[in-house]
């Protein structure tokens, strides 16, 4: 729309010079009859005039037939191809002798003093599903982005919302999301069971999240997070009853950045090289095929310290893919033994987590819950980041990810 304010200047100053007899598209709506069709390489118009007799007054009901004058709308209704379709309308205003006040008749579905039917502002908002920008959408609908923003600002997306009532499974983890002036981090809160995001606080910052959470939720049975313990803090003040569980990915990942520690070391301090074949050597060896395996092997044989450090890597592999508490801690000592045996203080680090984390991993070794779904946010949000505009926004940028997510 750019030079021209409404559609209606548009239509009037420009396209009203294109009136054409052959229309790809017919306008069939009822009460109106078409009188004229325009198009230009942007627009089809139409002029149209009401062809009812009477109307209904807004303020008592009553049927009126009192023509009081008439009245000139022009509506954006839809899309046809990359055209957008203007009906320009002839109304009429019926005028009701009992409570001696006008109304124009409604005969498009239109929202207040909309200049668009509701049809053609649903469709659009539905274009902000995809990850597109909100200018590309605009441009698309020939709307500005502020106007496209307004009216997504405004809808109510009933079905992506979640009524933390309802949660039993809550899942917390932090994502980048915005950067705030006191926040680099925001807090994610995601129904474990429908997979929906329920909510992202502007901060990951402990007394505000307890203060948001608190309250928030019914009965939870189960909270799942990272090792992160101001989140256990919360947890447990917040919701005693429920059983937090540790993340599997972050539980893993201590053992994944001990094996890689214990490698960059050996670099440093030997000159061990492993990077050509470092990704052999992180995938679990059982995993492998048979050229992985012997190329793992020449090199493992060749640095006993890196033989060790992957033989610890891989007992942790292993602990951490069994489903049975009792067999977890029976390798949980198993490993203990053998990081003390082979001096692994990196895995030292590592184990002291998984003490510390101890009630929470035998919680996720028995549980069907985890937070891999967030991983799934965080992917969002990356394909959505050159939606900049919204982003400044956390409340609207939250409703869009809830939008193209949930
Ligand atoms: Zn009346």
């Amino acid at each position: 729309m750019r030079n021209y304010n409404t559609a209606k200047t548009y239509f009037e100053t420009v396209l009203s010079k294109f009136p054409t007899e052959k229309c790809e598209i017919n306008l069939n709506l009822n009460q109106i009859e078409i009188t004229a069709t325009y198009e230009d390489e942007n627009y089809i118009g139409f002029d149209g005039k009401s062809t009812s007799t009477e109307g209904g007054c807004k303020h008592c009901g009553q049927a009126i037939s009192m023509i009081k004058d008439y009245k000139t709308t022009c509506t954006t209704i839809s899309k046809y191809n990359s055209k957008n379709i203007l009906l320009r309308l002839t109304k009429t205003m019926y005028y009701c002798p009992d409570c001696q006040r006008s109304t124009t008749e409604k005969l498009l579905d239109v929202t207040g003093n909309q200049q668009k039917t509701n049809g053609f502002i649903t469709n659009m908002i539905s274009c902000l599903k995809e990850t597109t920008s909100y200018s590309m959408i605009a441009r698309m609908h020939k709307v500005s982005t502020s106007n496209l923003i307004r009216h997504f600002d405004k809808v109510e997306l009933r079905e992506t919302q979640v009524n933390p009532r309802n949660v039993r499974n809550l899942s917390v983890d932090e994502v980048r999301f915005i950067k705030l002036e006191n926040a680099n981090y925001q807090f994610v809160l995601m129904d474990g069971d429908s997979r929906k995001i329920i909510a992202i606080l502007e901060t990951r910052q402990q007394s505000f999240v307890k203060e948001h959470i608190s309250g928030m939720f019914g009965r939870l049975e189960t909270i799942s997070q990272d090792l992160w313990s101001p989140y256990r803090s919360i947890a447990r003040s917040c919701y005693p009853g429920a059983k937090v569980i540790a993340d599997p990915f972050h539980v893993v990942r201590q053992f994944m950045w001990a094996f890689s520690r214990t490698r960059i070391a050996l670099a440093k301090e030997q000159g061990v090289k492993t990077n050509k074949h470092w990704r052999l050597l992180t995938k679990r060896y059982s995993k492998l095929d048979e050229r992985g395996r012997e190329k793992v092997m020449i090199l493992l044989e060749a640095n006993p310290e890196l033989m060790a450090a992957h033989t610890a890597k891989e007992l942790a592999l292993e602990m951490y893919s069994c489903k049975d508490k009792a067999l977890y801690i029976e390798l949980l000592e198993i490993f203990k033994n053998y990081i003390d045996e082979n001096n692994l203080d990196e895995f030292q680090i590592a184990y002291k987590s998984a003490i510390n984390w101890h009630d929470e991993i035998l919680n996720m070794i028995e549980s069907e819950y985890s937070n891999g779904a967030i991983e799934r946010v965080n992917r969002v949000i990356k394909q959505s980041k050159n939606i900049a505009f919204g982003f400044l926004n956390l409340a609207r940028a939250t409703k869009l990810i809830q939008f193209r997510m949930n």
